[in-house]
């Protein structure tokens, strides 16, 4: 049987309204005759009832005491509302359709409370219902360890339930459904200019995922690659095809596809900046730096070293905790707060000169200073300060022509 995988994300389930949307792409799918697994996530944001952070919300003023197990049991409660919610309506409009949690869908995980790894799925609950020509509705963002344990996937956990269960069904697609047209040239609430990309690949996509482009979990993407299933990111509330997510060579022969040597822009932000620099510096100086980082569980990054000593990046969160260990080792680190890391990226800028050029006269001419910077083949990073991160990041999509994404192809489709 030919399955497609369709996932919902919080706001495309949040109210009667959306579900609606949903539901009219659930008809359409059901039209093509395959078998369709329909992944959602709880239901709309903070405050909404019965979305993620409200149910943490019932804790909290407890003082967040509650073990892993149980708090886990409490989260997983959001995503079986949302599937039982939207098997009625299914019922409700004449579709057959079974409500499932993570457990009885087949998936299985290690008890990593919170943020539990999937380590197998059994399909074949799925299967049956499938075969019985019913659309099964699968909790996301949960799994069940092989004790009968509920476990929870950790943030943007629903999209690896999808990208899994597309896995080992041999999905023909994983169509992720969200509030924006698809994968964006940027964060659209940061770079007004944004545009939806066509095609990209499942690399330029991870890689984006990872510097904090929040559209699609990169576990996700991780396992779609391995599997060799191909994603589309594409919105609930309109009828768009979306980006499709596939192979770098099959990216190439897609309609839309532009060779360019900037793919997009991503960003995190509440980053701090640590320098510890002496004129005689000791000759293990790093060593001792990046040992006492380790041994402490702070992971670093954009890790800059000289024979003078280093630069690097930790997370707001870490910052006092390293100077800490920093001022034990008798060293008086450079702090700098409220720090951003830009990311460019493109898998097209491998070898090609001038880009770095580039990125330079973009925040020059707009007087932004350069932190600190770190690059590999396919991205580019650079710290700025987070008060110019929304201006840096406007100069960088400007100055890579990423506005003209979609002009360029619709000037395509018009010929
Ligand atoms: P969902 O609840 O559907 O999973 P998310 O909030 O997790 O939705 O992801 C969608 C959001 O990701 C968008 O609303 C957008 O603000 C943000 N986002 C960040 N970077 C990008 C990008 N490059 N392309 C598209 N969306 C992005
Ligand atoms: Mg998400």
């Amino acid at each position: 049987m030919i399955v497609t995988v369709q996932k919902f994300g919080g706001t495309s389930v949040s109210d009667e309204q959306a579900r609606r949307h949903v539901l009219r792409h659930i008809v359409r799918e059901r039209k093509t005759g395959r078998g369709l697994v329909v992944v959602v996530s709880a239901m709309g944001r903070r405050g909404e009832p019965y979305a993620t952070d409200t149910l943490l919300d019932l804790i909290r003023q407890n003082g967040n005491s509650l073990p892993a197990r149980e708090k886990d049991l409490l989260l997983s409660c959001g995503e079986i509302i949302s599937a039982s919610a939207l098997t009625s309506l299914l019922n409700a409009e004449g579709i057959p359709a079974v409500a499932l949690t993570g457990g009885q869908a087949g998936i299985v995980t290690d008890s990593r409370f919170g943020s539990a790894h999937i380590l197998d799925v059994n399909p074949s609950a799925i299967l049956s219902h499938l075969e019985s020509g019913k659309v099964v509705v699968v909790a996301g963002f949960q799994g069940r360890t092989e004790d009968g344990e509920i476990t929870t996937l950790g943030r943007g956990g629903s999209d690896t339930s999808a990208t899994a269960l597309g896995a080992a069904l041999r999905a023909a697609m994983v169509d992720i459904f969200t509030d924006v047209d698809g994968i964006l040239t940027a964060d659209p609430r940061i770079v007004r200019d944004a545009r939806p990309l066509p095609v990209v690949s499942y690399e330029e996509i991870s890689n984006m995922a990872s510097n904090g482009a929040k559209v699609i979990h990169p576990r996700a993407v991780e396992i779609a690659m391995k599997a060799g299933i191909p994603i589309r990111v594409r919105s609930t509330f309109s009828d768009g095809e979306g980006t499709l997510v596939t192979y770098a060579e099959a990216v190439r022969r897609q309609p839309g596809w532009i060779d360019r040597t900037v793919t997009g822009l991503a960003h995190f932000h509440g980053v701090t900046q640590l320098s510890v620099t002496l004129d005689n510096a000791p000759y293990d100086l790093q060593l001792r730096v990046f040992r006492a980082m380790a041994a402490n569980g702070i992971s670093v990054d954009l890790i800059n070293v000289m024979p003078s000593g280093v630069h690097y990046t930790v997370k707001e969160t870490d910052t006092s905790e390293a100077v800490r260990l920093l001022r034990e080792l008798g060293f008086e680190p450079r702090v700098r707060q409220n720090c951003a890391k830009l990311s460019v990226i493109g898998g097209g800028m491998n070898g090609e000169p001038g880009v770095m050029a580039k990125i330079v006269e973009a925040l020059t001419n707009r007087q932004i200073s350069i932190l600190q910077s770190a690059d590999s083949n396919t991205t580019i990073w650079v710290l700025v300060s987070e008060a110019e991160m929304a201006d840096a990041l406007e100069a960088l999509h400007a100055a890579f022509g990423l506005h003209l994404t979609t002009s360029l192809l619709e000037e395509d489709i018009d010929r």
